[in-house]
């Protein structure tokens, strides 16, 4: 008679260090109104609605960012030094005719529209960026 073969339980309880990375969503929430507590502290203004409506118009905004930006060509993009990297020449090419101010670096900075600039301009997150622009901040 052979002894069966017990299967030993391994007893090595893993334990999962649980990184979940809480993430914050980029999406402004509609907001249930509640006129009772009204407080008009600046931490906790919330972005209007319309924000997008609201940005600054690439005409207006790029100039006062840019350097050696030149005028735009037919289709509306100008180019202008890179202010992300060490720009020798003007690699960055703005649209300035579309609202959305599109932006892009041929050195490799990358690419975005104006809000995801002033982001990046700045250092500020999306929230903040936006608040910036549509208060007309610079
Ligand atoms: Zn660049």
């Amino acid at each position: 008679m052979t002894a069966p073969k017990k299967a030993r339980s391994r007893g090595d309880g893993r334990s999962f260090s649980g990184a979940n990375g809480a993430r914050g969503t980029l999406h402004a929430e509609s907001e249930a109104t509640n006129s009772s507590g009204k407080r008009k502290g600046w931490q906790d203004v919330r972005l209007p609605r319309n924000w997008r409506e609201r940005l600054p118009l690439p005409v207006a905004y790029y100039p006062t960012r840019l350097e050696l930006l030149t005028r735009a060509n037919p289709s509306g993009w100008a180019q202008a030094r890179c202010p992300f990297h060490e720009d020798g020449t003007a690699s960055l090419s703005v649209q300035m005719n579309d609202q959305r101010g599109g932006w892009r670096c041929f050195a490799g900075c990358g690419a975005g529209d104006l809000v995801a600039f002033h982001m990046r301009a700045t250092g500020k997150g999306f929230r903040d960026a936006v608040l910036d622009l549509v208060r007309g901040g610079a």
